[in-house]
C-alpha cells in the first residue's frame, strides 16, 4: 500500500503499475477531485493507528510506502506504529527540503501558528500565503494584511480572513507564471512551509528573482525509518 496524497506517490504509482507489483494507493480525501491514478486507490482515513493495522491484516498488506507529504505528521507516526507493531517492512518516499541560497531574506518557524504570530507585528503587506487550506484561520489574528491564497479546492464557508483573494490552482506551477502573479498582486512576503521537491518550488524561485522576503516553515518531526528519495529506489526495494 501506497500512502499518496503528493506528487511523487503518483510517480511510485506509475512504476509500481510497471512492474506489475499489486498496489493500492490511499488518499486522505482532502481533495475533491482526484486525478485518474494507474492502480485502485481508496479515500478516508484508518481511524488510527489501531484502524490501520486492522485494514493492513484484513486486506493482506505485506509492504507500505508512506509517500505522504512532508507535513503530514500524523499519518507518518501512525504509519510507523503500526508497521511496528504489525512487523510489516515499511519505507519512506521523501524530498530534500529546500535551502536557503545567498541572497535569500528567510525567516524560519516551527509552525505555522508561529508565521501567524511572526506576520501580526508586520506593518500592512500582501502576502503570498502557500500552506493550504486547513491552516488559514490562524492567520486571523493578523488581519491588517491582503492575502493572495492559492488552493486546490475552494474555501468550504466563509473565508476567515477579511482582505484575501483566492487562486483555484493544482501544481506543478510554472516560474514565469509565478513572477507575473506575484507581479500583478504587489505580493511583498511569501509564507510557506517547507515542502522541498519540484512541484511547489516555482513559488520560491520568483520570490527570490523578485527579492522577497520569506517566512518559511521548518518540517515536523518524523520518525525514524528507511528512506528512499526516488520512486524508482522504492520499487528496487519492493523488489528485494
Ligand atoms: P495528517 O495530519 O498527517 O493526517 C491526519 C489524518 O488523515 C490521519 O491521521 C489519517 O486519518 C488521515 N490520512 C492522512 N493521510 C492519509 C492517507 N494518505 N491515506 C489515508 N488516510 C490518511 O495529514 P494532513 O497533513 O492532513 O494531510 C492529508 C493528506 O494530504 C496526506 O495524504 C498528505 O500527503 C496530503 N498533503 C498534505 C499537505 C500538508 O501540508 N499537510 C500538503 C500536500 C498534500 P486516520 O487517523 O483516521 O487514519
Amino acid at each position: 500500500m501506497i500512502l499518496g496524497g503528493t506528487s511523487e506517490a503518483t510517480h511510485l504509482s506509475k512504476l509500481v503499475a510497471v512492474a506489475k507489483i499489486n498496489a493500492t494507493l490511499s488518499f486522505a480525501g482532502r481533495v475533491k477531485r482526484t486525478k485518474p491514478q494507474p492502480i485502485p486507490i481508496r479515500v478516508g482515513g484508518f481511524g488510527g493507528p489501531e484502524g490501520l493495522c486492522d485494514y493492513i491484516v484484513q486486506n493482506k498488506i505485506t509492504h507500505v510506502i508512506d509517500a505522504t507529504h512532508p507535513f503530514a505528521e500524523q499519518i507518518s507516526w501512525n504509519t510507523f506504529k503500526a508497521c511496528t507493531d504489525l512487523r510489516i517492512p515499511f519505507a519512506a518516499l521523501t524530498r530534500n527540503p529546500w535551502v536557503e541560497e545567498p541572497g535569500d531574506n528567510w525567516k524560519n518557524v516551527d509552525s505555522v501558528k508561529a508565521a501567524a504570530i511572526m506576520l501580526k507585528s508586520y506593518k500592512p503587506r500582501t502576502v503570498f500565503l502557500a500552506i493550504g487550506r486547513i491552516q488559514v484561520p490562524e492567520f486571523k489574528i493578523a488581519q491588517q494584511h491582503k492575502y493572495i491564497l492559492r488552493l486546490v479546492d475552494p474555501f468550504e464557508g466563509s473565508l476567515p480572513l477579511k482582505n484575501a483573494h483566492t487562486i483555484i490552482s493544482r501544481g506543478p506551477f510554472e516560474v514565469s507564471h509565478d513572477i507575473k502573479l506575484m507581479s500583478e498582486n504587489e505580493v511583498n512576503i511569501i509564507i510557506c512551509k517547507n515542502s522541498g521537491g519540484t512541484g511547489a518550488v516555482s513559488k520560491l524561485l520568483a520570490g527570490r528573482r523578485l527579492k522577497l522576503p520569506v517566512i518559511m516553515i521548518n518540517r515536523p518531526k518524523l520518525p525514524e525509518r528507511i528512506t528512499y528519495n526516488s520512486p524508482a529506489e522504492i520499487v528496487e526495494w519492493l523488489k528485494h
